[in-house]
């Protein structure tokens, strides 16, 4: 069994390092946050992931699993480190590197002997190489070597624990032997049930991440223009999605039309995506296009609750359900819900917000608007209710109740989560997405 230290123990370093000290290493998640350290030393888990409890129990009970401020004692005697730190775009509309740049850094700084240096965090294509730069000039101890590995995460928020369990494939980028022998005992029981590794040079592996983030981007940006088009066309796209789906060369996956894809990974990586085409004169025009459709779907969203008003959110309560960008997940980044409360906010509307685990996460972008403990609650006399993500309790909610509390029935269903006759049978004036047929059974 291998040492093994997480440098970043967020939605990926803490679910990547928990299931990695389950396979039997001992798993050092470090992190420059003392709050997060110190909350997870405590016991507390700081992001909402299903599951996760239960196995940083399991792991930490057994001595298997341990967390850190302490560089040193993290990297010194390390195996293999793992890179999770965060990659977000800067200001430029450019990968931040940042937080990479550090990681690497301190790893010169600390590595004693030879180790092997793996990045999970999605890095744009190049960028091992200024990796393996940093590390060899920040190194202090002649004795340590190292190799380096690219290793890019699949994993979705919300199934982060299934999804690293049980992989589609794992990608391991280098040209060391020694290292790929290495990582194949990391992921010893993943291999054994026979997911398959595929092995590759740093640059394809960098590579699959972004293409696969992209096309899954493009293939929501798509659903949703034929969404649109099924609006103005008077077509379902639930039966279209469906339909599409059971082609076998589609899949029904990433084919439900929506507010707009969200979240810390689709929006960025689109974007580094379509940067890295421009830089090397080859435009990627599907994936610029599928940008602008995403931008525009949650524009269009803003525009359909407040044509439903009326025309104006002047001194009118919205109630916003659902803050995460998905669900079973706090994660509020991207959400398409941003947008929605930052228009309604400045066209004069208030806004009374609920989601089952993202209020907190989101209090850090909007401090200042209503937050509710229920749906009933961010309903109660509001003047319309926008559904934004497709939690499982909103799916449950009885309209005729829904329609007691608010002031007037109105309800843009962003997921196409509520049945549209009983909208109709409870006299609701209601909108979605592409969705306005009663076939439903
Ligand atoms: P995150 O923001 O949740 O976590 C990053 C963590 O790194 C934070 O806890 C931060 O404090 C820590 N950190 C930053 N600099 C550090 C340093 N120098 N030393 C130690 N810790 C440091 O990010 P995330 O969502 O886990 O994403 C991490 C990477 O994985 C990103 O590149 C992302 O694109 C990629 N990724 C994310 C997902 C996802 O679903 N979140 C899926 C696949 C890949």
């Amino acid at each position: 069994m291998k040492n093994v230290t997480f440098i970043g123990t967020g939605y990926v370093g803490l679910v990547s390092g928990t299931a990695i000290s389950d396979f039997g290493h001992k798993v050092i998640c470090y992190d420059i946050s003392k709050e997060k350290i110190k909350r997870l030393k405590n016991g507390e888990v700081p992001i909402y992931e299903p599951g996760l409890e239960e196995l940083i129990k399991k792991n930490t009970s057994a001595g298997r699993l341990f967390f850190s401020n302490n560089p040193k004692e993290s990297l010194a005697n390390a195996d293999v480190i793992f890179i999770a730190v965060g990659t977000p775009l800067g200001k430029d509309g450019k990968t931040d590197l940042t937080y990479i740049e550090s990681a690497a850094k301190i790893i010169g700084d600390f590595i004693s002997t030879y180790t092997v240096i793996c990045t999970k965090s999605t890095v744009p294509i190049g960028t091992g190489k200024k990796i393996i730069d940093i590390i060899n000039s920040a190194k202090k101890d002649r004795k340590a070597t190292f190799d380096y590995i690219s290793n890019p995460e699949f994993l979705r928020e919300g199934s982060a624990i299934k999804d690293f369990l049980w992989p589609d494939r794992i990608v391991i980028g280098g040209n060391s032997q020694v290292a790929f022998d290495i990582m194949k005992e990391i992921y010893g029981p993943l291999f054994k049930n026979k997911h398959e590794i595929i092995y590759t040079t740093i640059a394809t592996a960098e590579m699959i991440k972004y293409a696969s983030n992209a096309f899954l981007a493009l293939k929501i940006s798509y659903i949703n223009e034929v969404a649109n088009l099924c609006e103005s066309l008077g077509a379902d796209i639930k039966q279209v999605s469906k339909a599409m789906g059971q082609d076998g060369r589609i899949s029904p996956k990433f084919l439900h039309s929506g507010p707009g894809y969200g979240g810390s990974c689709f929006p960025k990586d689109t974007e580094e995506f379509a940067e890295t085409g421009r830089k090397n004169g080859n435009l990627i025009r599907t994936i610029e296009a599928a940008i602008k459709t995403n931008k525009y779907q949650k524009r269009r969203m803003v525009k359909k609750i407040e044509v439903l008003l009326g025309g104006s959110f002047e001194s009118k309560i919205i109630a916003i359900l659902g803050l995460a960008f998905k669900s079973n997940t706090d994660d509020v980044r991207e959400s398409a819900s941003i947008e929605m409360i930052e228009s309604i906010l400045e066209k004069g509307g208030y806004v009374n917000a609920f989601d089952p685990v993202a209020n907190d996460s989101m209090k850090n972008i909007f401090p200042d608007i209503f937050y509710k403990n229920s749906w009933e609650e961010a309903c109660k006399d509001a003047d319309g209710v926008v559904i934004m993500t497709e939690w499982n309790e909103f799916r449950g909610i009885s309209l005729k109740y829904l329609k007691s509390l608010l002031k007037a029935p109105i309800l843009l269903d962003t997921r196409n989560i509520l049945p549209v006759k009983k909208l109709q049978d409870n006299g609701f004036l209601f909108d979605n997405v592409g969705y306005n047929q009663t076939h439903e059974n």
